[in-house]
């Protein structure tokens, strides 16, 4: 077995990405010489108003867009199908590869997908990208100087949904972290920091506790940082990070983080500006890409014409600068700072003494619309390049490392264990070749030595390696489980021990 410390060596295998100019045009960035066929869905709730709005907003500015409208959400799911959208509807999503979505209601309980998700890693879309500004002094905010961008990885860790129950006690969520994945999502943020002019990228992991799998994306964040010299580059643990975020986001500029810790986090960034009906998204793919608002159908608004717009309206700006209509993006987004800077604000950012109009979702489109060619006085104008792009064209290279078998866990449902007994049992499976190294106990080492005070669930982890003499097999493995089989063990699965290119694949038991 060969271990030791992963972070002191180059990373070992995993697949590796190398990036194409960032300049180079996007498969989907088409010219803005036509209009660019998008597939709208209205969505549930507040959907349809503020997609009303915003349509009506960005076609007053000038958007060249041909639309296509697409049903999802709680008609579909109500309908009996638990992806919340129709086989056709994908069609659609292929053909136009551009997406702007209203939120949904998403059914409770009971084998719903989340629709997001699925469309997020069916249509490959592997970076979202939240940027959080507040808007002092017209919107209330601790935070006046806050502009943040997050930028979350889109496809892995714990949202690929693999869960089991594997004992009456124990549930299991596996976290998968990939080396392209995690190349992928760090090179586009420090893209993004480039092409945005944007001074530093800080990434938020856990890898002081998950070394192989955060480990894995904050040894890329350090690899793929050298590559920007001029970009100013830092790493902080989530949890003092994420503290820090919330109580001095100006410290922050580009943020990107894994699955989790993004989603989590996105909401937080997006409340402190002021409220989470301001901020939008843009989930980026290679080939197709969805743009949205960041909060949910909040249905009890609903068809009150109360909701505030601006969250899609964003989505929307973001995608008008993918499908390479930046300009046309930079007036609604200079439109829309100066509607927020006249005061004239919906129920959710309305403060009495600073709002000077309370509007419905629908003056509030009319008041942007109003104020295009306008640009705020006192908050910042953007700019958006002409030449901008959301897609900063990622491709994968690279070649595999050598991977080595070189044990195996066995997990076993054992109640009122006791792991001395278990491990006299095991060492008489006499299996040539192996040998039982560690019984582990939710991850902390129960065999030899244990620690009387630790405590035993059923879920039992049991190691076994090569004796030394000539390589650990899958044979091994097959025989391992027969024997067990036959001794009465209830193995509830198995994962496999490997080395790559000689480093360690796999955690050691704590306490091991
Ligand atoms: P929500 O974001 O819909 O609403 C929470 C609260 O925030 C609302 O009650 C409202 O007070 C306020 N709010 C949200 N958007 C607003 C806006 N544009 N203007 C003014 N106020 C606004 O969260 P929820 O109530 O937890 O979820 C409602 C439904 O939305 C659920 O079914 C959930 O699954 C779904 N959802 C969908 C998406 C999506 O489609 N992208 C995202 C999150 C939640």
């Amino acid at each position: 077995m060969t271990g030791g410390p992963l972070r002191e060596r180059e990373p070992a295998g995993f697949d590796t990405f190398h990036s194409l100019d960032a300049k180079e045009p996007s498969l989907t960035t088409p010219t803005t010489a036509k209009k660019v066929p998008i597939t709208v869905a209205h969505g549930d709730g507040i959907g349809p108003e503020i997609m009303d709005a915003t349509l009506r907003i960005i076609l007053a500015a000038g958007a060249q867009l041909d639309i296509e409208e697409i049903a999802i959400g709680e008609s579909v799911y109500n309908r009996g199908l638990q992806s919340g959208i129709e086989p056709a509807s994908w069609e659609s999503l292929r053909r136009t590869k551009v997406f702007l979505k209203a939120p949904i209601t998403t059914p409770q309980g009971g084998g719903f997908k989340s629709l997001n998700v699925t469309v997020r890693k069916t249509l490959g879309m592997y970076a979202n990208v939240r940027p959080c500004a507040s808007l002092h002094p017209f919107v209330a905010t601790k935070h006046p100087n806050m502009d943040i961008v997050i930028v979350r990885e889109n496809e892995e860790d714990v949202y690929g949904g693999i869960e089991h129950r594997q004992t009456n006690q124990v549930a299991q969520c596996l976290k998968l972290i990939s080396r392209p994945g995690s190349k992928r999502i760090v090179r586009y943020a420090f893209e993004y920091a480039r092409a945005n002019k944007r001074k530093k990228v800080t990434c938020f992991t856990k890898d002081n506790i998950m070394k192989i799998t955060d480990g894995l994306f904050h040894r890329t964040f350090e690899e793929i940082a050298k590559e920007y010299p001029e970009i100013e580059s830092e790493h902080w643990i989530v949890d003092i990070g994420a503290a820090k975020m919330a109580d001095t986001p100006e410290a922050f500029d580009v943020i990107v983080m894994p699955n989790l810790y993004g989603d989590v986090l996105s909401d937080v960034a997006a409340q402190i500006t002021g409220s989470v009906g301001l901020a939008g998204s843009a989930n980026i793919g290679d080939h197709c890409s969805m743009f949205e608002a960041i909060h949910g159908s909040a249905p009890r608004r609903a068809g009150q014409n109360l909701a505030n717009p601006s969250g899609l309206l964003h989505g929307a700006i973001l995608m008008l600068v993918h499908i390479g209509q930046s300009k046309t993006a930079e007036a609604v987004h200079n439109a829309w700072l100066k509607t927020i800077e006249d005061g004239i604000h919906t129920y959710d950012i309305y403060t009495e003494g600073v709002s000077k109009q309370k509007v419905g979702t629908r003056e509030f489109a009319d008041a942007v619309i109003a104020r295009l060619g306008k640009r705020p006085s006192q908050l910042k104008p953007v700019e958006y390049a002409e030449d901008a792009v959301m897609n900063l064209a990622i491709r994968p290279a690279g070649k595999p490392p050598m991977k080595v078998r070189v044990g195996v866990d066995i997990f076993i449902d054992r109640r009122d264990g006791n792991p001395d007994h278990i491990a006299e049992l095991m060492q008489k499976f006499n299996v040539p070749g192996t040998k039982l190294t560690v019984i582990a106990n939710r991850g902390t080492k129960v065999w030899p030595n244990g620690n009387p005070d630790t405590y035993w669930s059923d879920h039992w982890s049991c190691r076994f390696e090569g004796d030394g003499d000539g390589l650990f097999t899958q044979e091994h493995v097959v025989k391992l489980l027969e024997v067990a089989a036959k001794a009465g063990f209830d193995v509830v699965k198995t994962e496999g021990l490997f080395t790559f290119n000689g480093e360690r694949g796999y955690s050691l038991a704590q306490g091991q």
